[in-house]
């Protein structure tokens, strides 16, 4: 487990050597069949691989991942759970990624971590600014800076109010942008990050630029382009560089045409289509001023292909994020499932049953419940086979649910044991439900038609819902009146 937090700690610093670790990790924990573990690893497997831009691989093991944690882990849980949100935004799918990253919050806060919360609630804000939902970004940044700020950690502090300047300037509220801008500025020097500090200048120098002060901005932008380049960060040198770019436009023409040309050329290099595109527009428009239509033209057909390639990741990305939330799906179904009926499981019924007790306290709603046994199953295996034996287990539970209404919920609790969950009705309601699914398995030609000699019936206990926490506790009194009825002699209902 110590290597496994290593790994999850240096997974930004150095996500080669923390995936590798996080493999070795996964790779042992699955030989020896610790599936709780297994799941951590291919967490952090999975952020791995999302901090190499690997997001479909990443989100392939942070999938895996899940299943393994839902119920034994809540901090390992949320940790996956935020990833997988944080992925779907960058995929494209910022509302699917909110979801899973205010499960994961709610996960945390229930836990007590606040690093963890803090960093999610960052996430969310991403989120929300993404989808334009400023206010609900603002209290997000807001409250990860005030858990940051209790957390003393200033790096993380001075990215939050980063962030809330991102948004106040997006709101007009130039003031309270510059403020923010200052202050996350001198948290990154104190914290010696020069990306940070390239990061605050040229924010604070779109800022100038949104007031019409470009004599402020200029020296910011060229403090950034270095700040940026020094600091290894050649996509935010790009970026820096156009916006610099514009606003020499109008007074220096040569002087803006050099910049959007390395822009251009820097923005080719690192394949970055979206700063291609804004470069290849500003220099067509450039060449046309100068009356050069030629070269105006020939940008103007970059910048269509350039349209185009951008417009295929797009979509090819959103179309990865409906898989992905198509997988995910399917394993929040799969994981309440049972696999040889396709009725609930027993984790899909304790949800079910909790639902249940909830509302007969609200509303005052009476739920019974049926709890039915097999009679001597032990001896259709034994006389059968244990494979004719699955073939009755599948086939009960067609009965079941072909003989119950739409509204009940049937489920497998497990081994030869089922249970129906009759909402709204009274004890004596359920105990003719349950006479007649005694009747109609008891005279079922299902059995004779897997063997001539076979006959199934099933002993039935039934009772209003116990009073929980868990499953055996909510079916307790059903399961002594089944006791009740294998005692009476079987094949009969007792309530
Ligand atoms: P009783 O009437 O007292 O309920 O007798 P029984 O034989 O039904 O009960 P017992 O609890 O002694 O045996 C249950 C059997 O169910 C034993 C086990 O092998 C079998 N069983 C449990 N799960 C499965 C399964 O998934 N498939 C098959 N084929 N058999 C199963
Ligand atoms: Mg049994
Ligand atoms: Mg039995």
């Amino acid at each position: 487990m110590d290597e496994l937090n290593r790994a999850w700690q240096d997974r930004r610093a150095d996500p080669e050597g923390a995936l590798q670790a996080a493999r070795q990790v996964a790779a042992t924990a699955a030989s020896d069949g610790d599936d709780l573990l297994l799941g951590r690893a291919l967490t952090v497997e999975g952020a791995c691989l999302v901090a190499c831009n690997e997001y479909e691989a990443g989100l392939r093991a942070l999938l895996a991942a899940l299943p393994r944690l839902q119920d034994a882990a809540p901090p390992a849980l949320a940790m996956a759970l935020a990833e997988v949100g944080h992925v779907e935004c960058v995929l494209g799918d910022p509302s699917s990624g909110l979801d899973h990253l205010l499960e994961a919050l709610a996960l945390s806060e229930q836990i007590g971590d606040r690093a963890g919360a803090a960093a999610t609630l960052n996430r969310i804000g991403i989120a929300f600014l993404a989808l334009g939902e400023l206010d609900d970004a603002r209290r997000s940044f807001e409250r990860c800076l005030a858990l940051h700020e209790h957390l003393d950690d200033g790096v993380a502090e001075a990215g939050a109010r980063n962030n809330l300047a991102k948004v106040a300037t997006r709101q007009g509220d130039h003031g309270a942008a510059l403020d923010h801008l200052a202050a996350a500025r001198r948290g990154f020097e104190a914290a010696a990050e020069p990306r940070g500090v390239a990061m605050t200048d040229h924010n604070t120098a779109l800022v100038h630029v949104a007031t019409g002060d470009a004599a402020a901005a200029r020296p910011l932008l060229e403090h950034a382009i270095d700040g940026y380049l020094a600091a290894g960060h050649p996509h935010g040198a790009v970026e820096a560089r156009t916006d610099f770019a514009r606003l020499l436009d109008p007074d220096e023409p040569e002087r803006a045409l050099a910049m959007f040309e390395l822009a251009h050329t820097e923005a080719e290099r690192l394949a970055l289509p979206r700063e291609c595109a804004a470069a290849a527009e500003a220099l067509a428009d450039l060449h046309r001023q100068r009356d050069e239509p030629t070269t105006a033209l020939a940008w103007l057909l970059h910048l269509r292909q350039v349209e185009r390639q951008l417009f295929d990741q797009t979509s090819d990305r959103r179309l990865r994020a409906l898989q992905v939330r198509h997988q995910l799906e399917q394993l929040q179904r799969d994981s309440v499932t049972d696999m040889l009926t396709g009725l609930l499981n027993r984790r899909g019924l304790e949800r079910v049953l909790e639902q249940a007790a909830l509302r007969r306290r609200s509303a005052d709603e009476p739920v019974s419940v049926v709890l039915l046994d097999i009679d001597d199953f032990k001896l259709v295996n034994d006389r059968l086979s244990h494979a004719v034996g699955d073939e009755v287990l599948r086939r009960l539970g067609t009965v079941l649910r072909e003989t119950v209404r739409p509204e009940d919920v049937c489920a497998r609790l497990g081994g030869e044991e089922f249970v129906v969950v009759l909402a709204g009705c009274e004890l004596a309601g359920a105990h003719r439900v349950a006479d007649d699914l005694r009747g109609a398995i008891a005279g079922s030609d299902h059995w004779a038609a897997l063997d001539p000699a076979l006959q199934v019936t099933v002993s039935v206990g039934v009772a209003a819902l116990g009073t929980g926490p868990g499953v055996s506790e909510m079916l307790a009194p059903a399961d002594r009146a089944l006791y009740a009825a294998k005692d009476a002699g079987k094949n009969q209902v007792v309530s």
